[in-house]
């Protein structure tokens, strides 16, 4: 008898994934600028520089029912965050994180050869979970201005499954106009609108929800609520695939501490908006800031960070120049955003050690 091979056990559409590229931690940054880890400037991937809200530190620092499974029905969660959003308790489910969500969405209505309509650059892991699902994604690119091309996305949508957008988009950072999401979603797909970054954004599509089946939204408490490393986020959507969704989803996928912040960030949401106000103001102080500089040129964003063009073919070495002093940001080595880096708005002083930095790469890069 042959035996198989272990990979012959994996799923053909497994056995090649490439996997999101994700931000390096602080350790490795500490070591490779010579500084201690409280040192580093991190700001690549998009954490909210003030953390957690008073009462989620307060929370977290009291978290007694470690030893208890969390609530697979989620119904003080889906409540508070009903009050937040607006939306029915029924309509809400919430992950380990938006990306758990993209995840049940995905799995939950993707077979294989089912086509996924992306709109690139964006968000990595919309790709990521496709495949494993064995989607096909088709991609229909941004234009200069990183703006969508609906009609180019609606003729793609013909006969596919599933449109993705991020809006604000990640890496972008600009948002897509209402009218251009209810465009469509007057085809005949499902559509996801990734609304990670709404809350610096001050405009949402969750009013749409009621009117559209075909919506879902998905929320994350790690930008606003600065809760990024506890994984807690959310889907608005349909009431029928939202109990689908919380049929399939893993019973505790969101932990008793995760819980337990999200609940206590909503009470402080006021607190909350006043940061995210702050960042907003931050965002814009550095964009001026990075405008100033020669070659430099920072987009347009409405979220919280900023996309930002670099002279030519120096991408890579301004990214390696500014990671040696400590400063990290967000590079993407692939594709038309080799010369581009994603700075997250951290704090003022953060940004004047980023711009500060950013003056001295260009310098010695030149
Ligand atoms: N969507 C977008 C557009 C994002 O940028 C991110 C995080 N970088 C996520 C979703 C994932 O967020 P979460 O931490 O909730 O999984």
């Amino acid at each position: 008898m042959t035996r198989r091979n272990v990979l012959d056990f994996v799923q053909p559409h497994w056995r090649n994934l490439d996997p999101y590229e994700a931000a390096e931690p602080p350790e490795s940054l500490a070591e490779r600028g010579g500084v201690t880890e409280a040192e580093v400037v991190k700001l690549n991937a998009n954490e909210n520089p003030y953390g957690p809200s008073p009462k989620a530190l307060e929370a977290l620092n009291h978290s007694a029912r470690a030893h208890i499974y969390p609530d697979p029905g989620q119904v003080a969660m889906r409540r508070a965050l009903s009050h937040y959003t607006g939306a029915r308790p029924e309509q809400i489910v919430v992950g380990n994180g938006s990306d758990e969500i993209i995840d049940l969405v995905f799995r939950a209505t993707l077979s294989p050869g089912d086509v996924v309509v992306n709109a690139p650059p964006t968000f990595g892991m919309y790709d990521v979970t496709a495949h494993i699902c064995g989607g096909v994604i088709v991609e229909v690119e941004r234009d200069e201005h990183f703006d969508i091309d609906v009609d180019g996305m609606l003729t793609a949508a013909e006969g596919a499954k599933l449109i993705v957008l991020a809006s604000p988009n990640n890496p972008s950072g600009n948002g897509t106009p209402l009218e251009d999401v209810e465009r469509l979603l007057s085809g005949d797909c499902l559509v996801v609108v990734d609304e990670a970054y709404a809350e610096f954004a001050g405009r949402s599509v969750l009013p749409l929800v009621d009117k559209y089946p075909n919506l879902v939204v998905l929320r994350t408490m790690s930008k606003w609520a600065g809760l990024a490393g506890l994984r807690a986020g959310y889907g608005v959507m349909n009431e029928e695939m939202a109990e689908v969704l919380m049929r399939g989803k893993p019973p505790y996928n969101v932990s008793q501490v995760a819980e337990a912040a999200l609940l206590a960030s909503l009470e402080d949401a006021e607190i909350l908006d006043e940061r995210a106000r702050l960042i907003v103001q931050e965002r814009e102080q550095m964009a001026g800031l990075l405008a100033e500089m020669r070659g430099v040129e920072p987009m347009p964003s409405d979220a919280n960070f900023i996309l930002c063009r670099l002279p030519e073919g120096r991408g890579k070495a301004i990214y390696d120049a500014l990671a040696d002093r400590g400063v990290s940001v967000r590079y993407y080595s692939r594709g038309k955003l080799a010369d581009y880096l994603r700075v997250s708005v951290g704090t003022p002083e953060q940004t004047g050690r980023f711009v500060e930095a950013l003056r001295a790469a260009l310098q010695q890069t030149a």
